[in-house]
């Protein structure tokens, strides 16, 4: 392909059944978008919503290298509409990289846009600052920073542990700058709290349910690193789950539970719903035995990979086999010196790894592999994986929940192109739109 246009309008052309939308989207999530300093926020006390470093930095460049862009930050996420494309609304996390094709400017008139190669190729609006953002804690600290909200307001993010107890070359994964991200905060002066008290959390919470008029948070992730020993001399049920048992009774039924942890033995991850938490995800990152060894060093050792899947299905019986969401990060598996080098043998074993899933209740969900300089995938290939993998893997997907019946995720908000606000993959967008109510967890 000679152009990056030509490439979309290629790969647009020739897969039909995925929404330009979601093609559009998955080469912004992998390529990261360069801001013009006239679309930069004007921080806190501003009328857009920054972007919070909600758990990992989803950047190109370092904060050093951002300049500007690190203290004026950009918008959480963007909208796209209409435009050459025509599109429906798309909700598009921001991911920062000045070298990218994609920029995103304001013109003389104050209006938005998305540029491509000189080619305008969609308005562009940017999430409004939230009320509660408005508000500080007693301590002085932000609701950004204890509670941040993601997917345009949908989901409050509690990234409660900034660290992960996988540590070094030969523990964390490789895809992954937890550690480091918040490394770099803590050098820039940022506040970046490494353990969040619950009590914080409680507090920001409180200022959101009391601002959060129009009910627009649905669900809370309780999430952060990998807890091998004790954190608070607690392990990483209890650590987890003290948080939402003081959630849920400061907030009974108020938001949807979900925890990012560890596949855990049934008894322990029986102690996550145990105190409240609805939805389960422990993330397999990669599907390929060999990859899963390298690319998750840390989870090979602490648990193994077999084990990890057993678990994964054994926690059908604590929430449900529909409740059971473990997350992939989509393209690492094309990253090299590890990964596959054809999209036939990549697009073969990530289906492979569907269909185990499916045809047995669980329906995954992945991200985007964004691929951040300081992780050791990131710094090898800059590019991440091709958009042609992304798109192929957004058809298969949708092609195995349809073979197995399953309908979309809960947890996620609406489905389709135009509905979706799930921000950090396009497979929301992919999904056929349904009249199911995205709420219906609030009533198991
Ligand atoms: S388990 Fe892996 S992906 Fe998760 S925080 Fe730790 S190193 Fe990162």
């Amino acid at each position: 392909m000679s152009t990056r246009t030509d490439l979309l309008e290629d790969l647009i052309a020739r897969f039909p059944e995925v929404p330009g939308e979601a093609v559009l989207k998955e080469d912004l999530l992998r390529t990261g978008i360069s801001f013009h300093r006239s679309a930069l926020t004007e921080g806190d006390d501003g009328e857009v919503k920054p972007k919070s470093y909600f758990i990992f930095s989803f950047d190109h460049k370092t904060l050093p290298e951002l300049g500007e862009a690190a203290t004026r930050r950009p918008p959480e996420e963007i909208a796209l509409t209409g435009g050459a494309l025509g599109l429906r609304r798309t909700i598009v996390s921001v991911r920062l990289n000045p070298d990218s094709p994609y920029s995103v400017s304001r013109d003389g008139s104050g209006t938005l846009g998305l540029w491509l190669e000189d080619q305008l190729l969609a308005d562009v609006a940017f999430p409004p600052m939230p009320e509660y953002y408005r508000h500080r804690l007693e301590n002085g600290k932000s609701v950004m920073e204890i509670a941040p909200t993601i997917q345009w307001g949908y989901l409050i993010y509690l990234t409660v542990l900034r660290l992960c107890q996988y540590f070094g070359a030969k523990e964390e994964c490789q895809f992954c700058d937890i550690n480091h991200n918040w490394r770099q905060h803590k050098q820039q002066g940022r506040p970046y709290t490494g353990v969040k008290p619950v009590e914080e959390v409680l507090e920001a919470l409180a200022i959101i349910d009391r601002y959060d008029t129009a009910g627009v948070s649905h669900a809370y992730t309780l999430t952060g690193g990998s807890v091998t020993s004790k954190v608070d001399g607690l392990a990483e049920a209890e650590f987890y789950g003290r948080y939402s048992r003081a959630i849920e009774e400061a907030f009974p039924g108020r938001w949807i539970g979900k925890v990012v942890a560890q596949a855990l033995p049934k008894e322990e991850a029986k102690i996550f719903h145990d105190h409240g938490i609805r939805i389960y995800h422990p993330n397999y990152e990669v599907w390929d035995e060999r990859l899963f060894k390298i690319i998750s060093p840390g989870k090979e050792r602490y648990v193994g990979r077999e084990e990890w899947h057993r678990r994964i299905l054994d926690a059908r019986e604590i929430f449900g086999a529909r409740y059971v969401i473990p997350n992939f990060v989509a393209g690492v598996e094309m990253a090299q010196p590890y990964g596959f080098t054809s999209i036939d043998e990549a697009i073969a074993s990530t289906a492979e790894g569907l269909d185990f899933f499916m045809s047995r209740g669980v329906t995954p969900r992945f991200t985007t592999w964004c691929p951040e300089p300081t992780t050791p995938l990131g710094k090898a290939n800059p590019e991440g994986a091709p958009l042609e993998y992304h798109v192929r893997l957004l058809g298969v997907y949708r092609e195995t929940m349809e073979k197995y019946g399953h309908r979309p995720p809960p947890g996620y908000g609406p489905p389709g192109a135009g509905n979706a606000v799930f921000s950090v993959s396009s497979f929301m967008d992919t999904l056929a739109p349904s009249e199911e109510n995205a709420d219906e967890l609030l009533a198991v």
